[in-house]
């Protein structure tokens, strides 16, 4: 019976009745982050699951904490489960080699946790930064200008709001405080393309070292349009209206040109922004033609003919936008002009 041979003088049996004086743990201590977790592994700190981060613990320090005495031999370990409480449990299985002979047995290593903060962390709790995100209106923002930030904020990955420092509310804006550059430049992005912002970073220093090293603080100016439609004057002096956002730019109506055209981002705010300096009126439909809207102004009872310019559909009797413009008149729905710009947007990409 292979029970009986005897290996290195002993049998199988007396081995495995042993085997915890050949295979034995050893615990160990980590710095953990106690505001977010991370663990202070091989210099430096890293943040995971803790499923993760256990697995990289031991893949690290196995050696230091699974010792495993001749003549056994380590073969594998795999851990079975982890607890995690004031401290962390892990329970591995193990599996060790004695000839040609192969033991599993169950053992548990503890990770004693110091608690510590991490930099990020730290930076987080005394509100230290070195980029500043300042958005801005054109004009003062208004509550759906700042719905509309906010909205973008939270929908940025977790990822990068793991790195903001501080959301600061002031008169003028919104303020965004962090410590990367990179993804500094990354939400500002974020606002150009989904708002047509424009973008302008400048860079101030602060403080200059005797080694002659300098620090330096990176301002990014991030000046949105307005959340709602809106009329403006290009460089021309054509009047445009702005009515939607697609990825390439504004998409506006040139009522110079009697056209629709796209206005890119840059070109937009290159333009300086010039009053349009004229507005929309209510009036009312009374008639319809083929490509006529017959409108009635309540104020003075004056019928005008009007044309749309957005392919909407009217009905008699609806109240509806009018512009005058150079002897024409223009007509949009009146929920059109009030739904906002993003709103629009997003309108489009639910279509296609
Ligand atoms: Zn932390």
């Amino acid at each position: 019976m292979t029970s009986n041979k005897l290996i290195h003088g002993l049998t199988i049996q007396e081995w495995r009745h042993n085997i915890n004086n050949y295979v034995k743990t050893r615990d160990i201590r980590i710095k953990v982050c106690k505001y977010c977790g991370a663990f202070f592994l091989e210099g430096k700190w890293v943040n995971d699951s803790i499923d993760t981060l256990v697995e990289q613990i031991l893949a690290h320090n196995i050696k230091k904490v699974l010792e495993v005495k001749y003549p056994f031999v380590l073969n594998s370990y795999r851990i079975r489960n982890i607890e995690v409480n004031d401290k962390i449990n892990v329970n591995i299985e193990v599996v060790v080699n004695l000839g040609k002979e192969r033991f599993i047995i169950m053992k548990r290593i503890t990770l004693n946790t110091v608690q510590s903060i991490c930099p990020k962390c730290f930076a987080k709790k005394v509100k230290v930064y070195d980029t500043i995100i300042q958005i801005r209106g054109q004009n003062r923002l208004s509550v759906d200008d700042r719905t509309r930030i906010y909205d973008i904020i939270r929908g940025l990955p977790r990822s990068v709001r793991n790195e903001i420092v501080d959301i600061k509310a002031t008169k003028d804006g919104i303020d965004i405080l962090l410590n990367d550059k990179r993804l500094g430049r990354y939400i500002a992005k974020v606002f150009e393309r989904e708002l047509g912002a424009n973008i302008i970073e400048s860079y101030k220093l602060v403080s200059k070292r005797p080694d002659g090293k300098t620090k330096s603080k990176l301002s990014i100016s991030v000046r949105i349009p307005p959340s709602s439609k809106f009329l403006v004057r290009d460089h021309k002096d054509h009047l445009l209206f702005i009515y939607g956002l697609s990825v390439n730019g504004f998409l506006a109506y040139d009522f110079d040109k009697g056209k629709h055209l796209i206005v890119p981002f840059k070109t937009y705010w290159q333009w300086g922004q010039k009053a349009a300096n004229i507005s929309w009126r209510a009036m009312r439909v009374i008639g319809l033609s083929k490509n006529k809207v017959i409108l009635l102004d309540e104020n003075d009872y004056a019928t005008y003919e009007g044309e749309s310019i957005l392919d909407e559909k009217f009905f008699k009797d609806e109240r509806v936008s009018v512009l005058e413009y150079k002897g024409k008149i223009y007509v949009i729905k009146t929920e059109t002009l009030e739904r906002g710009l993003r709103n629009g947007k997003k309108k489009e990409e639910k279509k296609s």
